[in-house]
């Protein structure tokens, strides 16, 4: 067993650091142990180390699956210009370049052999890797590999087959995002042995979140930019088309912008990311195809112009900003069209798997964008991560609570409409439906199923349709009802639903951000 002091020495000489991250020292001390390891470190952790170090520690050769093409030839660089022996195999390389990597592989001259997915799995590939003395294998982004995941990777699923190619090679899987869906699926996959899991904490202290409903969000973005003269940050859209019509209308308003997004051409793109990471345009309006290995240390803000389709997405896009450990602002733009929007998305899916994981991940999304809790609580504790229950101080719903009120009332018609119209027809059905039987909708579907014979109709008609959509989204937030994540989006009661049902227990709900905000611009004005 290698001593700490030793492993110390060896960061020192060749990495220039003078101490390990949180984490590092035991996922190293581990791999060099032979030991399966699964490691969870949020980006800029330092996952890289942690095989890179056992790489030079041990002998032979260390194999590091990643999807990044561009970020391998940066870390196989970087790694070569302090003296590690490091090389790629990807398919920017031409014939005779990759004939003389697998010469060097032959020889043994490399420790570390960065490699796509897809390139292990060539035929006659696992022949080389047999014969190459593979040591330890690393798959980074190891999520990839999950359809839980945000970054699902088809070519990914193929590292099954190492487990057996290589059976007595050590494994480590490590990624910056994984649910305890995701991390299951990425051990149950890799055939990960009895393996040590690492998590770090992923909160993100410096960083404020902010929800904010969604009206004229070209003009909330122009007056957010002009209240932080000079800051620079990421402004990310669904669309191209929406980047590059933001960037250009900023243009117009004299704040300096670029676009970036898998549309542009290469050069085009690797212009205006070299732009922004020099400070010579503030803002980059990007969809998500901008961000995976940008380390610009000092973004002091992401605004979201439109809603990601998924937590995890939100937290890496979101972790972009405050790098260099300033505060960092994170500022969200919500509306329900935004949600129609989505789903219709969603819905021209083809495949019926995905469509429902993407309703799943939405629906995620939407009850963060309207909680009322704590958006660090919610945030961690999407990622299994514990927050004491306390005023962070950083977010809009500790810094300003929002008002809330007796809506004991109200949940009980709700609660028992869905109750009835379930009992009627034997099934759930959507909130939309259950809402117009409430306030006495006469539409085709309250006919065809009778669902103005029921006790609940009508019993609603003192509110708004959108105020009773509110109030059914924070009951599925309080888990006293809950949506399946099937086309119809069904509603049922949940057992605690019943219960309060039966009970008439008291329910607390939030006032809806709009309706506050319009009270307060009128008694303003
Ligand atoms: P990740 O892949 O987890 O996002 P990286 O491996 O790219 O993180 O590391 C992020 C940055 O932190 C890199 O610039 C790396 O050189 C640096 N780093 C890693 N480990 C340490 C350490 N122990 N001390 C100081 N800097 C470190
Ligand atoms: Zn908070």
């Amino acid at each position: 067993m290698i001593s700490s002091r030793s492993l110390l020495a060896t960061l020192k000489q060749t990495f220039g650091y003078d101490s390990f991250r949180p984490l590092q020292e035991e996922i190293i001390t581990d791999a060099l142990a032979g030991r399966d390891v699964f490691a969870l470190l949020p980006t800029g952790g330092g996952k890289s180390l942690c095989f890179q170090l056992p790489a030079l520690l041990r002998d032979g050769l260390t194999v590091v699956v990643s999807p990044l093409i561009a970020l391998m030839k940066d870390q196989v660089d970087a790694l070569t210009a302090t003296g590690v022996p490091a090389t790629f195999l990807n398919s920017t390389l031409d014939g005779d370049e990759a004939r003389a990597r697998f010469r060097g592989l032959h020889r043994g001259e490399f420790r570390l052999l960065y490699a796509a997915p897809e390139r292990l799995m060539l035929p006659g590939f696992v022949d080389n890797l047999r014969a190459w003395n593979v040591t330890q294998i690393a798959i980074d982004e190891a999520h990839c590999i999950s359809e839980w995941g945000h970054d699902f990777r088809p070519e990914y699923r193929q590292l099954a087959d190492l487990r057996e190619t290589l059976p007595d090679v050590p494994m480590m899987a490590l990624t910056a995002t994984a649910t305890e869906r995701v991390r299951a699926d990425i051990i149950e996959r890799l055939r990960l042995r009895d393996p040590r899991c690492y998590t770090a904490s992923f909160n993100r202290p410096n960083l404020t979140y902010r929800v904010v409903p969604r009206a004229q969000p070209y003009d909330q973005v122009l007056a957010f930019l002009r209240s932080r003269p000079g800051e620079s940050g990421i402004i990310y859209c669904s669309s191209r088309k929406a980047t590059e019509s933001v960037a250009e209308r900023l243009a117009d308003d004299r704040i300096s912008a670029k676009p970036y997004h898998a549309g542009l051409t290469a050069e085009e793109r690797g212009r205006h990311q070299e732009l922004f990471l020099r400070d010579e345009v503030r803002v980059i309006c990007a969809t998500i195809a901008f961000g995976m290995g940008i380390n610009k240390p000092n973004v002091r803000f992401v605004l979201h112009y439109d809603l990601p389709k998924n937590i995890e997405g939100y937290y890496q896009e979101t972790g972009r900003a405050g790098r260099d450990g300033l505060p960092g602002e994170c500022v969200l733009l919500f509306s329900a069209a935004d949600v129609v929007k989505q789903t219709s998305f969603i819905e021209e899916k083809t495949d019926p798997e995905e469509r429902r994981i993407a309703r799943a991940q939405l629906q995620q999304m939407v009850h963060f964008a309207e909680s009322s809790a704590c958006r660090r609580v919610e945030l961690l504790g999407y990622f299994g991560e514990e927050w004491p229950d306390e005023n962070c101080g950083g977010c809009d719903n500790c810094l300003t609570p929002r008002e809330t009120f007796d809506g004991t009332l109200a949940a009980q018609k709700l609660l028992s409409c869905v109750y009835r119209v379930r009992q009627r027809s034997g099934f759930n059905f959507g909130l939309n439906h259950v809402i117009e039987v409430l306030t006495g909708g006469e539409t085709e579907a309250v006919r065809k199923w009778g669902h103005e014979q029921v006790s609940a109709y009508g019993v609603g008609r003192e509110m708004k349709r959108g105020a009773w959509q509110s109030i059914g989204r924070e009951l599925i937030r309080l888990g006293l009802l809950e949506q399946s994540p099937e086309k119809f989006a069904t509603v049922g009661l949940t057992a605690e639903g019943l219960a309060a049902l039966k009970s008439r227990q008291k329910i607390t709900l939030t006032k809806p951000v709009a309706i506050a905000e319009k009270k307060a611009r009128s008694r303003r004005g």
